[in-house]
């Protein structure tokens, strides 16, 4: 092991960040952020700030890209210049394609792609500040703003990565844990319907430590979906005491 993994995570099992091996980092989720927008989520994961508009069912463009048996999803992952250390160049890296194909496949099984043909729905992801585990975090809003805007959907997607630092499984790396940490598992998951919908591997990990860190994802995945119901159920109240105070007047 070298030196500089020394100090991730201490003899007690303490993660630099205070954080227990299995705890997640705080989480913030909001909808109904974008007024022009058809359906939007910010979300606050640990220090990840990432902001999603979606826009749609509409009319598809380029009209080529249009498919006659089923709605086509669009997803745009983009980093701001300003979200890490090192400015990064606003034009379209080769990662923030990967990742804009790897939250639509994420997206896809939860929306009935079948009852909307010829039509587009656009999902803009802009991360303003990125701390590791950006991809996960962007999926969890994009599935918050889908249900905003109001379209039908299977269930909601919410996704968490696990992984493994200085020989130790630990639940949603920053950062500093994916960087210098052994190994990553990001995964996607629809709790309600109990199914997977993104699973990727950075690294090696071995059978019985690749099993402990998916389950351990998709625990951290059903309390982030807690906090996503309840994101959208605050919207609703906040409407409904907006129309009983109009009411009132
Ligand atoms: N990162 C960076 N500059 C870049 C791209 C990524 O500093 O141009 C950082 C950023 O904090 C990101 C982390 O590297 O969250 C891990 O990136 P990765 O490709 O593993 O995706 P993520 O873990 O964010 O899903």
């Amino acid at each position: 092991m070298s030196e500089k993994h020394e100090k991730l995570i201490d003899k007690k099992g303490i993660r630099l960040d205070g954080r227990k091996a299995d705890e997640l980092r705080p989480l913030k989720l909001e909808v109904g952020v974008i007024p022009n927008a058809d359906g939007s989520a910010y979300i606050e994961h640990g220090k990840n700030k990432i902001l999603v508009g979606v826009f749609g069912p509409r009319e598809v463009h380029p009209k080529h890209l249009s498919r006659s048996d089923r709605m086509v999803l669009k997803c745009r992952y983009h980093m701001a210049p300003f979200s890490v250390p090192e400015r990064k160049s606003p034009a379209p890296s080769r990662r923030e394609v990967e990742l804009s194909k790897v939250i639509r496949e994420s997206l896809e099984p939860a929306l009935f792609l079948e009852l909307y043909p010829r039509t587009g729905i656009d999902v803009f992801v802009e991360v303003l500040q990125a701390d590791g585990g950006t991809r996960c975090a962007s999926i969890t809003a994009a599935a918050l703003a889908l249900a905003d805007s109001g379209i039908p959907m299977r269930d909601l997607v919410v996704a968490c990565a696990a992984g493994k630092v200085e020989d130790t499984v630990v639940l949603d790396l920053y950062d500093a844990e994916d960087k210098l940490g052994a190994a990553d598992v990001p995964v996607a998951y629809m709790p309600n319907l109990n199914a997977v919908t993104l699973l990727q591997m950075d690294d090696i990990l071995k059978p019985e430590e690749f099993e402990k860190a998916v389950n351990m994802a998709m625990d951290g995945c059903k309390q982030i979906y807690t906090l996503q119901k309840e994101a959208l159920k605050n919207k609703y109240m906040k409407i409904k005491e907006e129309t009983k105070e109009e009411a009132e007047e």
